[in-house]
């Protein structure tokens, strides 16, 4: 690979109008003509959260790639596979403003799917046929943190090629964070994007990637064909080391990209966020032991199962009871009736937390955390 040209990371200001810093990436990145191709592009719509949420990729940078790919003459469609097995992508595009926003090119992605084989674990992946049809895909991954993972980025968008229960699965399958990374990696490589275009306009902090995160303002969109050096790029903006992170890391020893910053160009103002909070679980995988058994003193018994996994809290003032909860534990470690609890099969991978559309869980902030 030496002496190859990287293609590089360009950040751009989001500005006002999204449609200007998008043609500016598009131009540099993408063909100037799709001479009538299928482009499939793919949000992040986890979830039926509004707009200003931030859980979502923002719709206004879904319309402006929309039209330049239209303008493009390209054959588009827009899907995702949103989280929780029984939710309606049309629901979730419609509640998130991504559907209005697809200018009448949104497609159900679910409704057809394909089985393949994971090339690492061998897992059995559902996906979305529409993933695999496309002559060119494009990404449009959030900027935010994630509680599991601790960012969610480019690579991990693609977990959104998988449809319906299969995700529940394959958190059952590697319930570690680093198997999990694995099978990430693995989902990427079904169909590795062609271009990704970040939405780092109102970014994600704290204990994301949905309710329990706290909003922040960066007034960014970044763009590369090169996943690992754009998720490289996002983590040196939130202040840590790639490398620090399972799923790149995984990405770096496969060879998805690179990582390194003398790597990587960057076209654009590269600045660190002042204080970006990442989750809690980023930092106790960090502490000793003598450290872990002083914070497991200072909380409530059995929120901490073992020294890497906090689990999940509800709030049962917000808890509308919908059982969603329930029906998203992989493990089946949790119950609502006839009161709330979860058990020590809970492998911590706040799925519960990421899909209770009231924001009723949560994972604890233990604050003390933070100080060590
Ligand atoms: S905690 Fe959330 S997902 Fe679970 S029952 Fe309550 S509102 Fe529904
Ligand atoms: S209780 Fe929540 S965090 Fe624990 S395994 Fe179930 S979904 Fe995952």
């Amino acid at each position: 690979m030496s002496g190859d040209k990287k293609p590089p990371v360009i950040i751009e200001n989001s500005g006002v109008d999204l449609r200007e810093p998008v043609e500016r990436i598009m131009s540099s990145l993408a063909p100037d003509s799709f001479s009538g191709a299928n482009v499939l592009i793919k949000p992040n719509m986890v979830g039926p959260s509004e707009p200003g949420l931030g859980h979502t990729t923002h719709p206004d940078l879904v319309r402006a790639v929309v039209r330049a790919c239209l303008d493009r003459n390209a054959s588009v469609i827009v899907g995702d596979n949103p989280g929780g097995i029984s939710r309606s992508s049309r629901n979730v595009a419609n509640a998130t403003g991504i559907l209005d926003a697809s200018e009448d090119c949104f497609h159900p992605i679910s409704e057809q799917v394909v089985e393949k084989k994971g090339i690492e674990t061998g897992f059995p992946m559902v996906i979305s046929k529409s993933v695999l049809d496309a002559d060119y895909i494009i990404n449009l991954p959030k900027f935010k943190t994630h509680t599991l993972m601790m960012v969610t980025g480019a690579i991990k968008n693609t977990y959104g090629y998988i449809a319906g229960a299969c995700k529940a699965k394959l958190h059952l399958q590697a319930p570690n964070k680093k198997d999990f990374a694995k099978t990430i990696c693995d989902i990427y490589q079904l169909r590795p994007p062609d271009l990704h275009i970040m939405d780092a306009i109102t970014a994600i902090e704290g204990n994301g990637p949905c309710h329990g995160g706290m909003l922040r303002e960066v007034g960014k969109i970044l763009g590369s064909t090169d996943p690992l050096a754009l998720d490289a790029v996002m983590a040196q903006m939130m202040g840590v080391e790639p490398s620090d992170l399972p799923v790149q890391k995984e990405a770096a020893i496969r060879g998805l990209g690179s990582m390194k910053s003398y790597e990587i160009e960057v076209a654009g103002l590269l600045e660190q966020i002042p204080n970006f909070r990442m989750p809690v679980t980023f930092y106790h995988e960090h502490l000793d032991n003598e450290t872990i058994e002083k914070l497991q003193k200072l909380y409530p018994p059995g929120m901490m199962l073992s020294r890497t996994k906090i689990i999940p809290l509800q709030n049962v003032e917000k808890c509308a009871l919908c059982g969603d909860c329930v029906l998203s534990c992989p493990t089946e470690a949790l119950t609502i009736e006839p009161e709330f609890s979860i058990s020590d099969k809970c492998i911590a991978c706040y799925c519960c937390v990421e899909l209770c559309p009231e924001g009723a869980l949560e994972v604890p902030d233990v604050e003390a955390y933070r100080h060590y």
